[in-house]
C-alpha cells in the first residue's frame, strides 16, 4: 500500500502589510516544479505580535521564513544568531532552522549577487550604487563582503548615505565613499558596476527617472536595478541602448527566492519556474 504523508514541511513569510508581497508565487511555484511537500503561506503580523508570532513559528516547527517591512531588524532579537553578513549589515530577511536553532540570513544582497556573478565577478571593481536604504545595504554589505575594491554610496539624504560608507568602511575591506547626489550625476569612467538600489521607477511612479548623466553609460559597464514592478525600468532601456549588460530586479528576487529555498529544503531549484512566475505577474 502505498505510504500515507499528510505533514507539510512549512515555511512563510511575517510582514505588514503582506497580501503585496510575491514570493508565494514564485517558491510555491518551485515546490510544486519539484514535488516538494513544502508550503510558504505569508502571515500578516504587528510590530506588536512579532515576538509572539515568532514563537509561534517555532512551536509549528517551521523550516524557517522570511522576514519582510517593518520587521527586518526588529526580529533580530528573537533569534538564535546571525550569518555573516546579516551580522554586518543588523538586517535579516531570511530566517533558518539549523539544528533546532533559527539563524537570520540576508539573502537580498545574496540574491543581487549571484545575479551579479552571472555576468561579472565584482572581486576588484568599482561600484557605483544610488541609494542607502535596505536594499543598498545588503547590496553594499555583500558586494564588498565579495571583494569589490571601491564602493560610490550616491544618495540624496546625506546622513543614510554616510552612514552605509562607515559602515562598509568599518565591517568590510572595500574602500566606500559617500556622494552627495545633486541634479544628475555623471558616472566615473573607471566605474565597472552600476546599481540603482533606490525606489526610483518603482510602480505607480514609473516614468520617474534616475538623476543620472546617461551620456556617461559606458558599453563596458554592468548596469543593474533593483526595482521589480515594473522590471524594465527606464534605467533598464536607457543602459541598454548604450550598449551595457543590463541586470533588472527580477533576478535579484528570484535569487534571493532560491537562495532561501536551498537553506529550507537543501534542494536548487529551477530559476527559470521562478522567474516566468514573477514575470507573469509583473512582466511589461
Ligand atoms: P528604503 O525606503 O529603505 O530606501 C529607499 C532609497 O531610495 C533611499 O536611499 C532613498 O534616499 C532613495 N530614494 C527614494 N526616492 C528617491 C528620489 N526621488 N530621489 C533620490 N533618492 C530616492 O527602500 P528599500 O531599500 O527597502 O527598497 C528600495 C527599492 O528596492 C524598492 O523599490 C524595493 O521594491 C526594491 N527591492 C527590490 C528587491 C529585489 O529583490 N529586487 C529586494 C528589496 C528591495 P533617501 O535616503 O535620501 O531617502
Amino acid at each position: 500500500m502505498k505510504e500515507l504523508e499528510f505533514l507539510k514541511q512549512l515555511t512563510g513569510s511575517l510582514s505588514i502589510p503582506a497580501g503585496g508581497n510575491p514570493t508565494v508565487a514564485m517558491v510555491e511555484a518551485a515546490y510544486e516544479h519539484h514535488g516538494l511537500p513544502w508550503r510558504y503561506i505569508n502571515f500578516e503580523v504587528s510590530p506588536e505580535n512579532l515576538a509572539d508570532a515568532v514563537r509561534g513559528v517555532r512551536a509549528l516547527g517551521f523550516a524557517g521564513f522570511n522576514c519582510s517591512l517593518p520587521h527586518k531588524v526588529a526580529v533580530i532579537e528573537h533569534l538564535d544568531g546571525l550569518g555573516e553578513s546579516a551580522a554586518v549589515m543588523q538586517a535579516v530577511n531570511c530566517v533558518v532552522r539549523r539544528d533546532g536553532r533559527y539563524i537570520g540570513e540576508n539573502t537580498d544582497g545574496k540574491g543581487f549577487l549571484k545575479s551579479l556573478k552571472g555576468v561579472v565577478d565584482p572581486a576588484g571593481k568599482n561600484v557605483v550604487m544610488f541609494g542607502a536604504g535596505g536594499a543598498a545595504r545588503a547590496i553594499g554589505v555583500e558586494v564588498a563582503l565579495a571583494g569589490a575594491t571601491r564602493i560610490s554610496v550616491v544618495n540624496r539624504s546625506q546622513a543614510r548615505g554616510q552612514e552605509l560608507a562607515n559602515l562598509l568602511n568599518e565591517k568590510t575591506s572595500t574602500d566606500a565613499v559617500y556622494v552627495a547626489w545633486d541634479g544628475e550625476y555623471d558616472v566615473p569612467d573607471d566605474a565597472d558596476v552600476v546599481v540603482n538600489a533606490t525606489s526610483i521607477g518603482m510602480h505607480p511612479d514609473v516614468d520617474a527617472r534616475l538623476p543620472v548623466n546617461l551620456d556617461t553609460l559606458k558599453s563596458g559597464m554592468v548596469i543593474a536595478d533593483v526595482i521589480v514592478s515594473p522590471p524594465n525600468t527606464h534605467l533598464m532601456k536607457d543602459a541598454s541602448d548604450r550598449g551595457c549588460t543590463v541586470l533588472d530586479g527580477i533576478g535579484m528576487l528570484v535569487n534571493q527566492g532560491v537562495i532561501g529555498v536551498k537553506y529550507w529544503t537543501g534542494v536548487d531549484v529551477d530559476p527559470g519556474v521562478m522567474r516566468s512566475t514573477i514575470e507573469d505577474i509583473f512582466g511589461d
